[in-house]
């Protein structure tokens, strides 16, 4: 047991390190950040931040002999940097979850060894592997790179034939997976948390809307049935059992129109449609990671009230600085700035979250409250 006073290492720097890093210290742990940027949303609430490349398993020895367990807010680590930490400290979730879920093609394989329910899909290597499965999947569909994406980045939808060619020049040498176009009714998630004795505690069902790919708005309790909410919340679990899981583990499902649950993605971390546990929740999605990697008892996941929350992206900054205090008019809505210096377009710069008696109000309360921050741009726009 990893108890208060300890440091938590932590790879990755950014707005879910910092959230976790905040929960992390009002429980009285030290957090020591390892990320190749400086000055970052999770080093400026950390305790110390080190500043190099994952690949320099000099600075990576040195940093995980200074912390008491390491765990990760961005999967992206190389594989080596993970196999040096584990000879020095317990890494968690382990580095096969992490080889898994953070390239596209390994993570539909273990769905489709494991039985749960995901889009058809092939795996691309040549031009010719790409034509021939856009004839087995039919159109649309959409060719992802394997590696390294999120945000709909790497993605390419095929509508028509012809597109191939471009979609496979726009892989730039890189792995490939073919998926199904879904056309699904809605998108959801369920965001959970497991401990080392199995102990499993959940969300609910989270109903996500993207704009641009980029998660845009997030509310809490889904409206889905009964039955779907069973079963998004029974595959999660089993997928947490699967993996040994420890930690915060969130999986993204489409609903399709008969109702039936397609698993998109696993996260191996906190995820951002489980933002909303911050204000919403006895015990936030980062707490949980805190507690499951300390291998403390999970926290109560009740939620106070229906709650939604809006993203920000950099766009909003794009006329000058946000009316934070029109926003603020609201008094239950509530801000989170990541401390990012730099305000680029689609880059996710802070949230807003609000409670409310249902969930629409709690939407209607994040959307007029992210409006409100660009409303006097607009007007200038306007005249
Ligand atoms: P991803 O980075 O794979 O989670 O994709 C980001 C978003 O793109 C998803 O949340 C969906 O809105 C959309 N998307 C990705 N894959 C598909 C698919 N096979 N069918 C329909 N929409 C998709």
């Amino acid at each position: 047991m990893i108890l208060p006073g300890s440091t938590i290492g932590i790879f990755g720097s950014g707005q879910l390190g910092r959230m976790f890093a905040i929960e992390a210290r009002k429980m009285g742990y030290r957090v020591h950040t390892f990320s190749p940027d400086t000055d970052t949303p999770t080093g400026q609430v950390a305790d110390i931040e080190t500043t190099a490349d994952y690949n320099d398993l000099d600075e990576v020895r040195k940093f995980v002999q200074k912390v008491d367990v390491v765990t990760f807010e961005f999967e992206n680590v190389p594989a080596e940097t993970i196999r040096v930490a584990e000879e020095f400290v317990e890494v968690h979730p382990k580095g096969d979850v992490l080889h898994t879920t953070q390239n596209r093609l390994r993570e539909k394989n273990f769905l489709k060894k494991h039985g749960f329910p995901h889009a058809r899909f092939r795996h691309i290597q040549t031009l010719e592997d790409l034509n021939q499965a856009v004839e087995e999947l039919g159109l649309p569909c959409v060719l992802k790179t394997a590696g390294f994406g999120y945000d709909g980045k790497g993605q390419t939808k095929i509508t028509s034939p012809e597109q191939t060619k471009q979609a496979y020049t726009n892989l730039a040498g890189q792995e490939g997976i073919l998926e199904a176009f879904v056309d699904f009714a809605k998108e959801v998630s369920v965001v959970c948390a497991r401990n080392k004795k199995g102990e499993f505690v959940h969300y609910g069902v989270i109903e996500n809307s993207h704009h641009n790919h980029i998660l845009d708005i997030s509310f809490a309790p889904a409206k889905v049935s009964d039955k779907v909410r069973r079963e998004a919340i029974e595959i999660t679990h089993q997928i947490a059992d699967v993996f040994g899981y420890v930690g915060t583990l969130c999986v993204e499902f489409f609903l399709t129109k008969k109702d039936e649950l397609l698993v998109n993605e696993i996260a191996p971390r906190p995820h951002n449609s489980g933002h909303l546990t911050f204000d919403a929740c006895i015990t936030s999605q980062f707490e949980q990671q805190l507690r499951a990697v300390c291998d403390l008892p999970l926290g109560s996941t009740e939620f106070y009230k229906p709650a939604a929350m809006a993203n920000l992206l950099g766009d909003i900054w794009q006329f000058g600085e946000p009316s934070w205090s029109k926003a603020l008019e609201t008094p239950n809505v509530k801000l989170h700035i990541y401390g990012k210096s730099e305000a680029r377009r689609g880059r996710k710069m802070g949230h807003i979250t609000a409670l409310a008696d249902s969930t629409e109000e709690a939407v209607e309360l994040v959307t007029t409250a992210r409006r409100k921050l660009t409303e006097n741009a607009s007007a200038i726009l306007v005249r």
